[in-house]
């Protein structure tokens, strides 16, 4: 006997099944798929034991004839590919021919159908991968699906499923993504005898999000949509105090498929940058539809992955569509007063929720900012003298600095544009907070939090834009560092001199720094430089370069603001609300704090018994 031998079909299949059917969510996601394929409207989920007893899945499709039963249960059999370029176009849930024999490999498998003009059913079976004959049997048109005892033939598989309720909580998931990319589609879910979902077929998505995450976040959601050459997008956004703990609640669909996106995910987090605080993630429900070549499905078993053609243009569409959006919306931040009526009646709020409610928004000025922008011949918004605040308790810059190199003189007194919010009598309190009279009320500045985001946004437009001014310096310093450290300057000098850190390796561990950006002339360079470098030691081995030059600005930005508990003068006080009207989303810094909170008209009326 030759020692190479063709493996079994069995085995073709249960390693097949390693690939695809990890858990009995996945059995559920590749039978629910199938079903959708089928074109039903109505399906029936019912799962024991957290769905490793049983899963069964009843719809109302188009079934299959009974001739074609045993193919169905055949590796690489499928109705929906003939051709080898149908593999670009595909349009349906399922193409690789492999989810049934994978499943009825590993679990005692029944398959019912009946299609339209077949007077009875025709059940095949298979138990651990070996086929029964087909038979016929009573039922309904369309097709159900049984699969008990998942793994019972794979113990290693089975020793790895999570608690009943874990593997519960997993299955759900993948029948309310199916739910939400088909809001029509009658759908129950019933876990060992109890109904969990009974969604009757929805004319609008909002109801369907309601019902699985309540409707006070449903009434908040913000619709979006915008079309492009490659795709539709629409869809809600989350309200940015809507935020949560992990990414589960970004839901983004390709044409009816939930997928996950790296660089999508990243646009989601950008365009929400400063709304939410870092650590939390918006919720989102986005849908694209694009032509069916305008991504590759077949990356990856699961199709959860995709590769799309041009997935920076996709990038731009959905960073551009909610930034709009959440510019023309008045996200502001209001004091929370004791004893507000409004306020009461809600449920107290846990502490990372007081946390993210505090995240609350954004402002009027961010509107008058977008018409600002939109009724001028796009003047690019000059950046303001402020990161310079002559502060005057704080160090005069090194002592061997050359003067800057290509300093633009600006005036230090821009007026405000008339269509600024006017800003009238400002206060410094506990040299921290600015207290000022708006249109809306009484605000309260925290001074550090809005330099911050001043800087930040002065940095960043700097550096993807006419690049940052750097400051030479007569005597280079030398700043010295660990290996890692070191490696890790050297490897990224790039990065960092595009934020305007000239350096240089000095050998040993040590690198000299012969520049820096003038708008950090306030802070140490060389401590900022050793911070920088932590940062760039602890990135990830291949970081994205956004995200990099996104961390760096962030700890820039902080190291070079006015701190808390820095006493400022009048002028400077000036510039800092002057520099706010010129930056976009200034309420909130770069770490998705508020920086300003305000006390409305009607929320002094009411606290001071005004109103009737
Ligand atoms: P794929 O979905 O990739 O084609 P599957 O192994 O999941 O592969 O299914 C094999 C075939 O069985 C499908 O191509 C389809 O023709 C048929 N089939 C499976 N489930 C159903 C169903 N619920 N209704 C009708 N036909 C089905
Ligand atoms: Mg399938």
């Amino acid at each position: 006997m030759p020692r190479i031998q063709p493996l079994a079909p069995e085995v073709v299949n249960q390693i097949a099944a390693g690939e695809v059917i990890e858990r009995p969510a996945s059995v559920a996601k590749e039978l629910l798929e199938n079903s959708l394929d089928a074109l039903a409207t109505r399906i029936e989920v019912d799962v024991a034991a957290g769905g490793t007893e049983l899963i069964r899945i009843a719809d109302d499709g188009e079934g299959v004839p009974e001739e074609d039963l045993p193919l169905a249960l055949t590796q690489h059999a499928t109705s929906k590919l003939r051709t080898p370029a149908d593999l670009f176009t595909v349009a349906t849930m399922g193409f690789r021919g492999e989810a049934l024999a994978s499943i009825a490999s590993v679990s005692r498998f029944k398959f019912r159908s009946r299609p339209e003009g077949q007077e009875l059913a025709a059940e095949i079976a298979a138990e651990g991968g070996s086929i029964t004959p087909v038979t016929p049997r009573g039922g309904p048109l369309g097709t159900t699906v049984e699969v008990r005892d998942l793994f019972f033939n794979v113990p290693a598989r089975r020793k790895f499923l999570k608690t009943n309720a874990t593997e519960f909580g997993h299955l759900a998931e993948q029948f309310t993504r199916v739910a939400l990319a088909n809001p029509r589609l009658h759908a129950t879910l019933r876990h060992n005898g109890k109904v969990v979902y009974d969604l009757p077929p929805a004319v609008d998505l909002r109801d369907r999000l309601a019902t699985f995450f309540g409707s006070k976040i449903a009434e908040r959601l913000i619709p979006v949509s915008s079309e492009s050459d490659i795709a539709r997008l629409w869809g809600f956004a989350g309200h940015p105090g809507d935020s949560k703990g992990s990414r589960k609640g970004n839901y983004l669909f390709l044409n009816g498929r939930w997928i996950t996106d790296r660089s999508l995910q990243h646009a989601l987090s950008e365009a929400y940058r400063g709304l939410v605080m870092i650590g939390r993630h918006p919720i989102s429900f986005l849908f694209l539809e694009t032509a069916p070549d305008a991504a590759d499905v077949n990356v990856h078993p699961t199709k959860c992955e995709v590769r799309f053609r041009d997935s920076s243009s996709l990038y731009r569409q959905l960073l551009g569509t909610l930034r709009t959006e959440f510019l023309k919306r008045d996200f502001e931040q209001r004091f929370h007063l004791p004893g507000d009526p409004a306020k009461a009646k809600e449920q107290p709020a846990s502490l990372p929720e007081k946390q993210a409610e505090l995240a609350d928004g954004f402002a009027d000025w961010a509107r008058a900012a977008l018409m600002k922008a939109e009724s001028e011949p796009v003047p690019e918004v000059e950046s303001p003298p402020l990161p310079d605040l002559p502060v005057a308790s704080t160090e005069s810059p090194p002592h061997n600095a050359e003067a800057p190199q290509s300093l633009r003189v600006t005036e230090p007194n821009q007026k405000p544009k008339p269509q600024d919010v006017t800003i009238t009598r400002a206060m410094q309190v506990l040299d921290t907070y600015l207290v000022l009279e708006t249109d809306a009320g009484l605000q309260v500045i925290d001074q550090h939090a809005l330099h911050e985001r001043v800087m930040y946004e002065t940095l960043r437009r700097r550096v993807l834009g006419e690049g940052v001014e750097i400051q030479r310096l007569l005597v280079p310093e030398s700043v010295e560092l660990d290996a890692k450290r070191h490696a890790a300057v050297l490897e990224h000098a790039d990065t960092l001199g595009e934020l305007g850190f000239e350096v240089e390796d000095f050998g040993g561990t040590t690198v000299l720094l012969n520049g820096f950006p003038v708008l950090l002339k306030r802070a140490d360079p060389t401590a900022v430089l050793s911070d920088a470098a932590d940062a760039l030691a602890d990135s990830p081995k291949t970081p994205d370069r956004r995200d990099l030059l996104d961390s760096l600005l962030h700890m820039m930005s902080c190291k070079a603001a006015v701190k808390a508990g820095q006493r400022l003068s009048p002028e400077e006080i000036d510039a800092l609300l002057t520099a706010r009207h010129l930056v976009d989303d200034a309420h909130h810094c770069p770490h998705g704090r508020p920086t300003a909170l305000t006390l409305s008209r009607d929320d002094l009326d009411r606290q001071f018994g005004r109103m009737g």
